[in-house]
């Protein structure tokens, strides 16, 4: 065994969730500092995991940049969505999922105008719609779009959208919260303008921060736009800029963490590495559900390997609630489903676990079935 493999010994139950999850003892243990926010050597570690953040998507300073913001994701994507859209702008949301309606969500309370292209949630967006609306609609100044859609699993076509934005001439953002690290993305293909991840996904840190990957030039049009003081966009870039800081205090030890997590992707073999331990959870999950009577929610093309929607199987005996705190017990954390229509639950594949803890929760799940007295096949 790797030290890769050795790293998760800690007691705690282990996290099939989408986030935060599992992280290595390595990353914990970064921790153990107290580093002040001026320090010249704190500011050397933001310096350095802004440009690293570059690097996995294939792209570099000058063209791009990376703005750290405090917060958990949804704190990420409101410092987008409040920061992007002009004071006369309107924003496209291509919605296939609970994140989608966040975002209309987050756009309304800035009373930020807004459309919406709604689809299924186990579909992925009409490219030929939303071509049309940005040809008709002259008041659309950006699109956002969720690329793994945590809800489901289901991976949408950032790229194909990417263009079609970029031939419209829109700016485009992509929440890759879920996805990115563990999924390739090559913002300069995808045409991309605004992508946000966290800390505690696919990189494998702890919760604290978001990140927003942002085209230079893009970025230097929005100054002024921001809705708010403490999330807006430009003004911490500019401050990140400028001396190196955040402009208030940054969650130093979740950063700490984070550049650990960042070395342990690289060694496992950055993106693709990384894609290759969750797929293999994936592919091990979803044949061992599928051998107990489970039945995923999205069709297998359309599925991506970070979380699976299982849908609750047709038996008197089941009871998510149940199922849940009999798991719980024996210290397999799922997580509850989160479709508007139908009843499922998410497995996520994400986090510092390997086929072995999918297989222990494989085994734990058919144990948990017998003690319920339910018996799918
Ligand atoms: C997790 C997630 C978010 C929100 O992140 P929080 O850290 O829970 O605020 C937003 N979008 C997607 C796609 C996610 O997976």
């Amino acid at each position: 065994m790797n030290n890769l493999l050795i790293n998760n010994t800690s007691k705690d139950k282990t996290l099939f969730t989408p986030g935060p999850l599992t992280t290595s003892r390595t990353v914990k243990q970064a921790m153990l500092r107290d580093l002040g926010s001026r320090d010249k050597e704190f500011i050397g570690i933001v310096a350095e995991i802004r440009n690293n953040l570059l690097a996995l998507c294939n792209t570099k300073k000058g063209k791009y940049e990376t703005v750290l913001m405090q917060g958990s994701g949804t704190f990420g994507v409101e410092s987008i969505i409040s920061s992007i859209v002009p004071p006369d702008g309107k924003l496209l949301i291509i919605i296939n999922g609970a994140y989608g309606h966040r975002m209309v969500k987050i756009a309304n309370y800035h009373k930020i105008k807004n459309v919406t292209l709604e689809y299924p949630e186990n579909a992925t967006p009409n490219l030929k719609e939303i071509k049309k609306l940005l040809s008709q609609d002259k008041e659309i100044t950006d699109v956002a779009v969720v690329h793994c859609e945590t809800t489901t699993g289901i991976i949408n076509p950032i790229k194909e959208i990417g263009t079609i934005v970029k031939n419209a001439k829109r700016k485009y953002f992509v929440d890759a919260m879920s996805s990115f690290g563990a999924i390739p993305i090559d913002v300069e293909k995808c045409n991309i303008d605004y992508l946000v991840s966290s800390s505690n996904k696919c990189i494998e840190g702890i919760p604290g921060f978001s990140f927003t990957i942002a085209k230079t030039s893009s970025l230097k049009e929005i100054k002024g736009y921001a809705r708010s003081l403490s999330l807006d966009l430009f003004a911490q870039w500019d401050g990140l800029e400028t001396n190196g800081q955040f402009r208030f205090t940054p969650p130093t030890h979740s950063l700490l963490a984070f550049k650990q997590a960042l070395q342990e992707l690289k060694a496992e073999g950055a993106v693709i590495g990384r894609a290759k331990r969750y797929k293999k959870n994936y592919e091990t999950l979803v044949a061992g559900m599928r051998k107990l009577g489970f039945k995923e929610y999205v069709p297998t093309k359309l599925h991506g390997y970070i979380i699976t929607s299982f849908l609750y199987p047709e038996h008197p005996k089941f009871s998510f609630e149940k199922f849940y705190s009999l798991l719980n017990e024996k210290n397999q954390v799922i997580y509850p489903g989160k479709l508007s229509k139908v009843d499922c639950f998410r497995i996520g594949n994400i986090g510092r676990i390997f086929e072995e803890d999918v297989k222990i929760l494989l085994l734990v799940i058919e144990k948990v079935l017998k003690e319920m007295e339910i018996k799918l096949i």
